[in-house]
């Protein structure tokens, strides 16, 4: 497989890989760095990066035989979202006993929620047109982060106390949530 990369070098300590969504490879090195020793890293990691371009190129092609969503489908998807999502954010944040900020909803390009330190959400709005079970795992996902900053036991332990199904959930979400985004062009979206 043909392999087109990226370098950015910066003052970090150790190099990184990963696949980006027009599938080029960036690979994140020190300053310093030499060619050869990014080829070679490539080459150890052409498992992964060849695994990880098969994923996207499935994806792609679902994406495309489902075909792109319109602007007036996006729209619709919007307004849909900005109904429902508060709704369940309210429903959980008093199952889970946790106050919040404001909620903006809005289409992304590759995260699917997140929680500011003031207890500000955030939503993509293509949760809407998942299973409702995906849309509330992510709700839920974030309003534990109210409880716990941060990715730890005890954060997963409070996901699990409220939302057993969550393991599940977040594997479909891995599994099927790049061709939701792929069905969106995001070249001169409006987000
Ligand atoms: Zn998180």
């Amino acid at each position: 497989m043909k392999i087109t990369y990226v370098i950015q070098k910066s003052r970090r300590r150790s190099i990184s890989v990963s696949v980006m969504t027009d599938n080029r490879v960036l690979v994140k090195a020190p300053y310093g760095t030499t060619e050869r020793t990014v080829q070679e890293f490539l080459l150890s990691k052409k498992d992964w990066i060849t695994k990880h371009l098969e994923k996207q190129n499935r994806e792609e092609e679902k994406a495309e035989s489902l075909g792109l969503l319109s602007a007036d489908e996006i729209k619709q998807i919007k307004n849909q979202a900005r109904k429902i999502i508060p709704h369940r954010v309210e429903f959980w944040a008093n199952k889970i006993g946790v106050t919040y900020g404001r909620i903006a909803i809005r289409l992304q390009s590759s995260r699917w929620g997140s929680c500011s330190v003031d207890g500000n959400l955030n939503f993509n709005c293509l949760l809407v047109i998942m299973p409702p079970e995906i849309m509330d795992s992510v709700v839920v996902h974030e309003l534990c982060h109210r409880r716990h900053m941060n990715h730890s036991k005890e954060f997963y332990a409070e996901i699990d106390r409220v939302f057993p199904d969550y393991k599940r959930c977040n594997k479909w979400l891995k599994d099927n949530g790049g061709v939701y985004l792929k069905r969106v062009s995001f070249v001169g979206t409006t987000v």
